[in-house]
């Protein structure tokens, strides 16, 4: 294909993408034989659940994000009764925790391969969250922290001022920082104005996320949640040298509450969905498939030292 062909061909897939008319979306998991790992999955209560999740959405394995002595409890019995499919985990603590970083420490101690997620009512920039990434660089683990400025819910937000936070990026150059939500995606935008969380439309170049990523060795992007679905899906023009310009920043994850990868059990806006699904069907189709690759597994694998 010629590049006028081929990006013809991407605009219009993505186009259609976004228009919801992939059968991708519900049906088919043509990415079902690459490795993947999703790197924002929430602890299902009941076992086999988490492994529904996977397999509908057509994923090989997940790392999940545990937040407290049960769910590392929950972790180590799925480890071992679904040998291979669950490959690490991160922890999670709230920043204002008295205790938090002897729990991260014992949590590294104990086989944690990084912190998160990181969703504290606190700024980004904190002495809080400071204590925390002089930790990581320590450790040498990576943090995943949730920029929420325009708060979805309520009134307060969570890790606010992500506009600042390019200084901690510079302070802590040995921490390697996931950056992920709402503010991290709106601001892929240079003309976001915060006034919701979740913008559409045209994006304008070049974003301070964008900037972020392309600047800081140590900075990453997460793929999951909503946020990360808005944002690669609002452009269409904006995704595919986006993907392939921070191609190895890339680390998919779904974020997705769905109980068995096709959306059953979701209620409200996006019922009937599942996250994981429609943002894997995304970049398998308007990303290189090396791009994918990268995304799906090997930036993780690479940034967790995963030993599989
Ligand atoms: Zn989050
Ligand atoms: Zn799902």
């Amino acid at each position: 294909m010629t590049a006028l062909t081929r990006r013809q061909a991407l605009l219009t897939a993505s186009a259609s993408l976004f228009a919801g008319s992939s059968a991708w979306a519900q049906g088919d998991t043509p990415w079902r034989q690459e490795r993947i790992v999703d790197c924002h999955h929430h602890l299902r209560a009941d076992m086999a659940s988490n492994v529904a999740h996977l397999d509908g959405a057509g994923m090989s394995q997940a790392m999940p994000l545990i937040q407290d002595d049960k769910g590392r409890d929950l972790f180590l019995a799925l480890q071992a009764r679904y040998p291979g499919r669950f490959v690490g985990w991160k922890r999670g603590v709230n920043s204002m925790d008295p205790n938090g970083m002897e729990t991260l420490t014992k949590a590294v101690r104990d086989g944690a391969l990084g912190f998160g997620e990181i969703k504290s009512k606190v700024a980004a920039d904190s002495a809080e969250n400071q204590r925390m990434f002089a930790l990581a660089g320590e450790l040498n683990v990576p943090i995943m922290l949730h920029f929420e400025d325009t708060p979805i819910t309520g009134t307060d937000g969570f890790n606010t001022g992500y506009k600042r936070f390019e200084a901690m990026l510079k302070r802590y150059p040995k921490t390697r920082f996931i950056l992920h939500a709402t503010s991290v995606w709106a601001n892929i935008d240079a003309a976001d104005t915060g006034a919701t969380a979740n913008p559409r439309g045209k994006v304008t170049p070049v974003g301070l996320t964008d900037r972020l990523l392309a600047d800081y060795a140590n900075a990453y992007i997460d793929l999951a949640a909503y946020s990360g679905f808005n944002g690669l899906s609002r452009d269409p023009e904006f995704t595919p040298p986006f993907l392939v310009r921070h191609q190895d920043k890339l680390i998919y994850g779904s974020d997705c509450t769905c109980a068995d990868g096709h959306g059953g059990g979701v209620t409200g806006p996006g019922a009937g969905q599942c996250l994981a699904r429609q943002t894997l069907a995304l970049i398998y189709r308007v990303a290189p498939i090396a791009v994918f690759r990268k995304a799906a597994w090997e930036n993780a694998a690479r940034l967790h030292g995963f030993k599989a």
